[in-house]
């Protein structure tokens, strides 16, 4: 049998998403441009890569001595080549370095195994995120295979005092309460967005920043706890409302949760708080309280301004549970010193979680 020629792997890359993805690859010298990997035992590989990576992903048909085999090119250098032993399907991981200043991740599947090459789709979920399901591939005797931290957070797009900056901040999310994995769908809506920053408060913290840094932790926390999550944005884009709802409707979530800071009148700095609206139902109802309860509980001192009722676009024209929530007043003298902290964020990102996660116990 003759050599058969590598195939491109479509990539695709879903949302509204910044241009940084076009830009040319990394210095030759830089380091890897791959952070985190793992090839889930649903048969899916899940990749976390710096923020403005372009990506190449190849496949090759079985030959006579090697199975199929399946690769991805990273833009910066691999320290360490390596090798892994494969279960189930896989027969072994390789890391390496194809040529100067690239690094190299191939899958090489046992002879025998196949799965449907024609919907072999490198997927981009959000600007650091990547995946790629091998659809028809028998998981039997599959354990998880991976590396690195793939819940970790790989922004250069925040920059305030208080903040970790270049570095990845892990995100421990074995504490969180824990549902069938790849049963539910959330679509997670960060408020505002490029020309409209939403409230501007104490400092010139800005909520679209606020929000969209929280938004992308929830939506981490989410997926390692086996929830396929969507955001309407990943970076600072406009977005219309009609859009964030369409999205929504579309991919049939079974939760919608609008992410929002507050400001308050003239502005006054007394006022601070935490709110959550719904627009009707029961299940937003029980939505909106799990998450209220949550970031209330992470936030001492923020009076609870209640969980009510309320007609904003979003939560009024999405056609599954949908909540708002206020994680806090920028203009308040103590919401807004402490939502301008990463730390602070991250503890939010994790009530809302848990109060996601919570509700679909509930909701069983
Ligand atoms: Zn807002």
């Amino acid at each position: 049998m003759g050599w058969v020629f590598p195939r491109r792997i479509v990539s695709l890359i879903i949302g509204s998403l910044p241009s940084i993805y076009l830009l040319a690859p990394l210095p030759a010298k830089s380091a890897s441009a791959l952070a985190a990997w793992a090839l889930e035992t649903d048969g899916i590989l899940q990749l976390r890569t710096s923020v403005d990576t372009k990506l190449k992903a190849y496949f090759q048909s079985p030959d006579f001595d090697k199975g199929l085999r399946v690769w991805i090119d990273f833009p910066g250098e691999l320290i360490r080549p390596r090798k892994i032993i494969g279960n189930g399907p896989v027969k072994e991981i390789r890391l390496g370095k194809p040529s100067k200043g690239f690094t190299r991740l191939v899958i090489e599947f046992n002879q025998g195994i196949n799965f449907d090459e024609s919907k072999l789709i490198l997927v981009g979920t959000s600007p650091d995120r990547w995946k790629l399901d091998f659809v028809g591939l028998s998981t039997i005797g599959m354990r998880r295979i991976g590396e690195g931290d793939l819940t970790a957070y790989s922004s250069r797009r925040w920059i305030n005092k208080g903040n970790n900056l270049s570095s990845s901040v892990k995100l421990h999310s074995e504490s969180l309460p824990t549902i069938p994995r790849g049963r539910y769908r959330v679509v997670i809506d960060p408020g505002h967005g490029g020309p409209d920053p939403g409230a501007v408060g104490i400092g010139g913290v800005r909520e679209t920043d606020v929000v969209l840094d929280v938004s992308l932790m929830v939506a981490r926390l989410l997926e390692s706890k086996g929830v396929k999550v969507n955001l309407t944005r990943t970076s600072e884009v406009d977005l219309d409302l009609p859009p964030r709802v369409a999205i929504a409707n579309r991919v049939g979530a079974d939760a919608f949760i609008s992410i929002h800071a507050n400001a308050s009148r003239n502005p006054r700095k007394d006022v601070n708080g935490i709110e959550t609206f719904y627009f009707s139902g029961s299940k937003g109802l029980s939505l909106s309280s799990n998450i209220q309860r949550q970031v209330l509980d992470v936030s001492p001192g923020s009076p609870d301004r209640g969980v009510r009722r309320g007609r904003f676009f979003v939560i009024r024209r999405t056609n599954m549970p949908a909540t708002l929530v206020e994680i806090g007043f920028l203009t308040g003298r103590l919401d807004a010193p402490r939502l301008s902290t990463y730390q602070h964020r991250r503890k939010i990102a994790f009530a809302i979680a848990k109060g996601i996660l919570k509700y679909f116990q509930g909701a069983r």
